[in-house]
């Protein structure tokens, strides 16, 4: 999962850019970049790290320029190398950078047909270079010596002809403007809003509408699937539907665990919707267990907290902070290896025994993926005491690997790949287990915006909704993405120095 954004102001960006990338860390703190044009100039800086870490006042200093993109990155398939960090940079036509969320599932083909057809060469493993260089060829096709926004539109809805799977993305033309572009089923998140200045009205795009409460930018809406939306250095925005079948078809795992509280996404307060996938947990665990002797419900911080609040109020059950988290500590999703999850796990959250001493507890989480933390928690709740634990899942059993953009391990790592909810309690040690129903969590999400007709529930129930994923495809995504393979790759990946890097 990646964070993008994009200014275009009537003065120096790169501060913008830098707060609302900041604010967008929760969806990537594997590496950082920001991108920024001056005239006829562009100027970059992106390494591995987080956004504090990588952007520091030396470069900040030499970032100059009214218009610019940034990107944070979460490692999905591809490795993650330094020279992968985004923005991407493409010399013809114009000059191009773009920031990309998402993942392509057509990229090999892409990248074939790039290099065949139309003579390009793609300088790295990453999917988002495949995209820049489609939406530049695309571009070049089209475009006289001067851009109009025609030839903006027709190259975006060239590129979605041509490119599959999962794009939220922010492309920056030198001289001209921003394009923001969303894939036709609107899988990840893009939002844009405006802010008024002395010179004039600023606008921004941005992942979550999050990054534009952040810097005093008032959302407008979310981009529309298969639209681009093209903001003119000028402060003129053009909005155009670019695919001739968009299906909004968003990924609802970003309202389970990914975005932010405190945003909006497509018209959906995902705050609003924890707590509705928290009622409706609780309405499954009377139907289920109408007998439940629950004492005390707690939340596996930070996620969970949201419904597993209004789980305990709907159960009429007590709600406690049973575990404190140290906040310094490595994510333990990313790291590889099961040895180093599991340490990681104990280091991160410690238990308050009082809270569980002599207690049946119903532990709470968003979602149960590997199990690890999982399993680790309810020994930690026994160990501290505990006697019966529970636990509680605000999402449905994953099933099936995420091939749009989330890190989800090889399907043979997924806990609940090939076993029932039963098989699942027992692995992770749980006295009893309960899962959200998938139709359950739709609704939590739609309530707010019963357009939402579909959503991408792959990883529940293993079929993708563009269609195009096969056999194949899984197997080597597996291959990819096992532990084994990323250990390697974390050994062979040292930082490549990047060509245009501000240094
Ligand atoms: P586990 O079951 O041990 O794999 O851990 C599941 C926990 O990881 C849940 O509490 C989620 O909050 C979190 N989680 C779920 N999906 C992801 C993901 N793709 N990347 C990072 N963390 C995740």
């Amino acid at each position: 999962m990646c964070g993008i954004i994009g200014v275009v102001g009537h003065s120096p960006v790169n501060q913008s850019i830098f707060d609302g990338l900041t604010v967008l860390q929760h969806r990537g703190q594997d590496a950082a970049g920001m991108m920024t044009c001056d005239g006829g100039r562009l100027y970059l800086r992106k390494n591995n790290g987080l956004v504090r870490d990588v952007i520091r006042t030396r470069h900040m200093l030499r970032l100059l320029g009214n218009m610019g993109i940034g990107h944070v990155r979460y490692p999905t398939a591809g490795s993650s190398n330094s020279a992968e960090a985004q923005p991407f940079y493409v010399n013809s036509p114009f000059g191009i950078s773009m920031a990309h969320n998402g993942n392509l599932t057509n990229a090999r083909e892409l990248r074939d047909a790039l290099f065949r057809a139309d003579r390009r060469h793609i300088n790295t493993d990453s999917d988002s270079e495949v995209l820049l260089n489609v939406f530049a060829h695309e571009l070049g096709r089209r475009a006289e010596l001067r851009l109009g926004t025609e030839d903006v539109f027709a190259a975006v809805a060239g590129l979605h002809q041509r490119v599959r799977g999962a794009y939220a993305a922010v492309a920056m033309i030198i001289g001209y403007g921003l394009v923001a572009i969303r894939d036709p089923n609107g899988i990840r998140p893009l939002c844009y809003g405006y802010r008024d200045s002395e010179d004039g009205r600023e606008y921004m795009v941005a992942s979550e509408s999050v990054a534009l409460d952040a810097l005093g930018f008032t959302r407008v809406r979310d981009v529309a699937p298969g639209e681009a939306i093209y903001i003119t250095t000028d402060g003129e925005v053009y909005a155009r539907q670019c695919a001739e079948h968009p299906q909004h078809s968003p990924c609802i795992f970003e309202y389970v665990y990914f975005a932010r509280p405190d945003s909006v996404i497509d018209d959906v307060s995902v705050h609003r919707a924890r707590l509705r996938m928290g009622d409706r947990l609780a309405d499954k665990i009377l139907r289920v267990w109408p007998e439940q002797d629950i004492d005390v419900v707690i939340p596996i911080p930070d996620t969970s907290r949201t419904a597993a609040l209004q789980l305990a109020y709907a159960l009429g059950v007590q709600y406690a902070e049973g575990f404190i988290k140290n906040r310094y500590i490595a994510r333990t999703f990313i790291m590889p290896g099961q040895k180093l999850r599991t340490k990681s796990v104990r280091q991160k959250l410690n238990p308050i025994p009082s809270e569980f001493a002599g207690r049946n507890v119903l532990l709470v989480d968003d979602s149960i993926v590997r199990g690890t933390t999982s399993g680790e928690i309810i020994r930690m709740a026994r160990d501290a005491g505990a006697r019966r634990v529970y636990f509680a899942s605000a999402a449905p059993p994953v099933r099936y690997p995420n091939v749009y953009g989330i890190d989800m391990p090889a399907v043979d790592e997924l806990i609940a790949h090939g076993r029932s909810e039963e098989q699942v309690a027992a692995a992770i040690g749980a006295d009893r287990l309960v899962y959200q129903d998938l139709a359950d969590l739709e609704a939590s999400v739609r309530e707010s915006n019963p357009r939402l007709g579909r959503f991408d529930v792959s990883c529940f129930i293993g079929e993708y909704v563009t269609g195009d994923i096969d056999h194949a495809y899984l197997a080597e995504l597996s291959a990819e993405r096992n532990d084994g393979a990323k250990a390697q790759r974390e050994s062979a990946d040292e930082g490549v120095p990047e060509l245009h890097n501000v240094n």
